[in-house]
């Protein structure tokens, strides 16, 4: 065919196009397994990039002029000065809760730790108490708040786990609750049980008979109603053994729950290492784990989740090595850990930490809140990236490029977010510009 000759092609249709923006980082990589080492520096930037949405899904990704001539939008987006990227995903929350503890923190700046708390019956026993006497509504409305802030800020999918009922019909009902959330928002959840949170202020002392109701009762109830995909457990003195952290895990897996574990996070037990004994999916926190433990990640692929936030709002000053575990050769996904002692519900400000605190760099950390962090909660093949046939998660930051995460940081970055190929926050229309009232 002769140049310039014969019918232009006819362009496809499409809902939504995403145009001209400075880059579009689209964590494209041929891989299938989540980053690790100088993987999680490869952002896939394309410059002048667009995307091109239908029915929710990711139809074509590109330089603006290849998708404009390729695509007709029924609906065109302008990210001019602007960076598009996918989604974050937060692969770690405490989403349903209630109450508040702003009292014990003031006593935690003083100088109280958290197991001093815990053991006095504060702490998350408080929470215990408080969400075991709210309604099913309570803690609906209490989460849809929480779930709006959270995408106001980017995270358009998210990890929730269960542990504040610590019995069985108030975990179920937790559960229950975060299935109708997912229903009721935009967002994206996937479910977490964790009984063993804490030991229950009425087992004290007899933990092991804690453990045995969680394995023959919760763990079958929770598998039988399908209400969790994920089972984790609180490996740390003053919660759960190693011994015991694992005989919950096995008998998670036993009902068809992939495990996770809080591990090492005030002291070194060992967790990273029963992570990789039990193939969890993911270990969390992490800040004590011994180089052993991080070979033994490496060598299982057990994605590393790490939750600088938390270890800021313990106040101890200390995190986890991130520069030993990533060049070690384990995947880093980072998540926010919001819950009733740490919260926050914005991943930028965890990108902040994670680069100020653990010296990740920004595209290190940008990889750890979307592709790796979608791989912490199995859900890489639908999200974390903007590739074909992936769903249309995309958010818009007004910066010009992607190194102004985590430098920028204390505002709201997010100027657009697209969740399933819908505009669910446009902060462009919503923000009044409020200098206009400056003379009255
Ligand atoms: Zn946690």
């Amino acid at each position: 065919m002769s140049k310039g000759k014969g019918k232009p092609k006819s362009k496809e249709n499409a809902d939504l196009l995403l145009v001209n923006a400075e880059e579009v980082l689209t964590l494209s990589s041929d891989t299938a397994k989540p980053r690790i080492g100088k993987q999680m520096c490869e952002l896939g930037i394309i410059h002048d990039g667009a995307l091109a949405i239908r029915e929710g899904e990711i139809v074509g990704v590109g330089k603006t002029h290849d998708i404009t001539k390729a695509f007709k939008g029924a609906s065109v987006i302008s990210a001019q000065g602007k960076i598009v990227l996918p989604g974050f995903v937060d692969p770690h929350t405490h989403l349903v809760f209630a109450g508040s503890r702003e009292e014990e923190f003031q006593t935690r700046i003083q100088g109280a730790s958290y197991l001093e708390i815990l053991n006095s019956g504060g702490g998350i026993l408080k929470t215990v108490k408080e969400t075991r006497r709210a309604s099913v509504e309570k803690l609906t409305s209490l989460g849809l708040e929480r779930l709006d802030n959270m995408i106001a800020h980017g995270t358009t999918t998210l990890e929730s786990k269960s542990g504040y009922g610590l019995n069985l019909e108030d975990e179920l009902k937790i559960l229950e609750v975060t299935k109708r959330l997912n229903q009721l928002h935009s967002s994206h959840i996937v479910s977490t049980f964790m009984g063993a949170q804490a030991v229950p202020i009425e087992y004290r002392g007899n933990t092991e008979e804690y453990v045995t109701l969680v394995i023959r009762e919760m763990l079958p109830a929770v598998s039988k109603k399908g209400l969790a995909e994920f089972c984790d457990v609180f490996c740390e003195r003053g919660a759960f053994t190693l011994e015991q952290a694992k005989r919950i895990l096995v008998g998670g897996k036993s009902v068809g729950l992939k495990p996770k574990i809080h591990a090492d996070e005030m002291s070194l037990l060992g967790g990273a290492e029963i992570a990789a004994d039990v193939g969890a999916i993911s270990a969390e926190h992490l800040i004590y784990t011994s180089s052993n433990g991080v070979k033994a990640m490496a060598d299982k692929g057990v994605v590393a989740v790490l939750l600088p936030a938390a270890a800021f709002s313990l106040m101890t000053g200390k995190y986890a090595n991130a520069r030993l575990i990533i060049d070690s050769g384990v995947p880093v996904a980072l998540g926010t850990d919001f819950n009733a002692n740490c919260w926050i519900e914005n991943q930028q400000l965890v990108v902040a930490m994670a680069c100020h605190f653990m010296h990740m760099t920004q595209e290190e950390a940008i990889t750890a809140v979307t592709i790796n962090a979608a791989h912490a909660i199995n859900r890489a093949s639908e999200v974390g990236s903007l590739e074909v046939g992936k769903r249309a998660d995309a958010i818009i930051l007004n910066v010009p490029n992607h190194r102004f995460l985590g430098y920028r940081f204390g505002v709201n970055l997010v100027d657009k977010v697209i969740k399933n190929g819908r505009l669910v926050v446009d902060r462009e229309k919503q923000d009044e510009p409020v200098f206009l009232n400056k003379n009255e």
